[in-house]
């Protein structure tokens, strides 16, 4: 086991440059998500660390050495791709043991890892069948046991688990963070599903077009995002941004746009009050769990809004409404807004200690000074 550093990496290909200057350290034993949209950076970070791309400049280190100059094979390092590169006509005991015995191991050796491997996998039933013989989750296991018989210092997963169904995602999203608290090796896990960062993360690194831009536990990029771009990648339905004039009065200061007036709670007022807004404009977050919805106006609902459409859930229901030509989302009990009720008039109140405020020019977040502020912060 071992800790994974990047200082001050940059990958460029020849017009791109696909990651800039990342600096990030992933702790001996943690689940670190790399986590952006599709072209962000995120299998050019690991295919360095992997020893498959070059650096362009930067070094990374694991358990503290620097392994630019070193081979791919010398680094100790285990990646499991997308596809599950099993060989077909072989079990699934030899597909376990073919990388061991490439490695010149000891048939006693080799039987022990192949069958602690199946253990921890729980595969011990398979080991005779052909990959023809299993399931998509099965075949994955599998692939999964060819790098975790090597015993690796780190493991490597770009997108493992992206092509399959979504119920079968779901089920390998807790076997695959099962398998890694049972093991405790270092893992950097690269995807582009926000819901796969979340719920399987120790910490989750998000980049955008090869920036990075937080690094925090699932809730504090959740709670605190860095700037207005990780507020609405992060979370579904995704946070709702209503652009806003900052005004000010006796009764203290509070943001306004057509349809609402937001008093702004007076912990916050001081770090808006210092924020060099241009035209006091802000823009101003608030996720849709932070929303009610009422049929009648009161001082606890005061943005009016028209309701656009419902979606039901299941158990709960997301209500697109209208608030002059900005959009909310709200998330509300079942049967809170019905079908007919498509152009209906309605109130909506929020959670005072729930909005989030942000820059309009830089998209950065606007703490009250007193606040705790988050790790890595650029530009959005
Ligand atoms: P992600 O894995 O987040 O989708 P990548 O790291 O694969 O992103 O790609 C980042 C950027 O680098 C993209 O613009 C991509 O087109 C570019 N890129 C990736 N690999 C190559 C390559 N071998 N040659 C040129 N450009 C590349
Ligand atoms: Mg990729």
């Amino acid at each position: 086991m071992a800790s994974l550093t990047f200082n001050s990496v940059w990958k460029r290909y020849d017009q791109v440059e696909a990651v800039k200057n990342l600096d990030l350290e992933i702790q001996d034993g943690e689940f670190l998500c790399l986590l952006g949209p599709s072209g962000c950076g995120k299998s050019s970070s690991l295919r360095m660390i992997a020893g498959l791309e070059f650096i362009s400049a930067g070094d990374i280190l694991l358990g503290g050495e620097r392994i630019n100059d070193l081979e791919p094979r010398h680094r100790d390092i285990a990646m499991v791709f997308e596809s599950y590169a099993l060989y077909p006509q072989k079990s699934v005991y030899e597909n376990l043991a073919n990388p061991l015995r490439l490695r010149k191991l000891g048939k006693d050796e080799i039987d022990r890892r192949v069958k602690e491997a199946a253990t921890t996998l729980e595969i011990e039933r398979l080991l005779e069948r052909r990959p023809s013989q299993l399931s998509g989750g099965q075949k994955q296991r599998v692939a999964i046991g060819r790098v975790l018989v090597r015993e690796p210092k780190a493991f490597l997963f770009d997108e493992p688990i992206a092509h399959l169904d979504a119920k079968l995602r779901a089920r390998m999203r807790g076997e695959l963070k099962h398998i890694q608290k049972r093991l405790g090796t270092t893992t950097v896990y690269v995807t582009h599903d926000q819901l796969e960062g979340m719920s399987m993360a120790d910490r989750i690194a998000i980049m955008r077009e090869g920036v990075l831009q937080q690094v925090g536990t699932p809730m504090e990029v959740f709670n605190e995002p860095a700037n207005v771009w990780v507020a609405t990648f992060v979370g579904d339905p995704p946070m709702n941004v209503l652009e806003g004039e900052m005004h000010g009065g006796d009764g203290g200061l509070s943001v306004v746009g057509e349809g609402f007036r937001l008093d702004v709670p007076a912990s916050r007022a001081g770090g808006l009050s210092d924020a060099d807004l241009s035209d006091r404009k802000v823009l101003v977050g608030v996720r849709p769990e932070a929303l009610t919805l009422s049929g009648t106006p009161d001082a606890a609902h005061p943005i009016t809004g028209r309701v656009y459409a419902v979606q039901p859930l299941g158990d709960v229901e997301v209500i697109d409404v209208r608030v002059g030509k900005q959009r909310l989302l709200v998330r509300a009990e079942l049967g809170t807004v019905a079908n007919e009720d498509m152009d209906a008039t309605v109130y909506v109140g929020y959670r005072a200690d729930k909005l989030h405020f942000f820059h309009p020019g830089t998209g950065l977040a606007i703490r009250s000074s007193a606040a705790r502020q988050t790790s890595v912060t650029t530009t959005a």
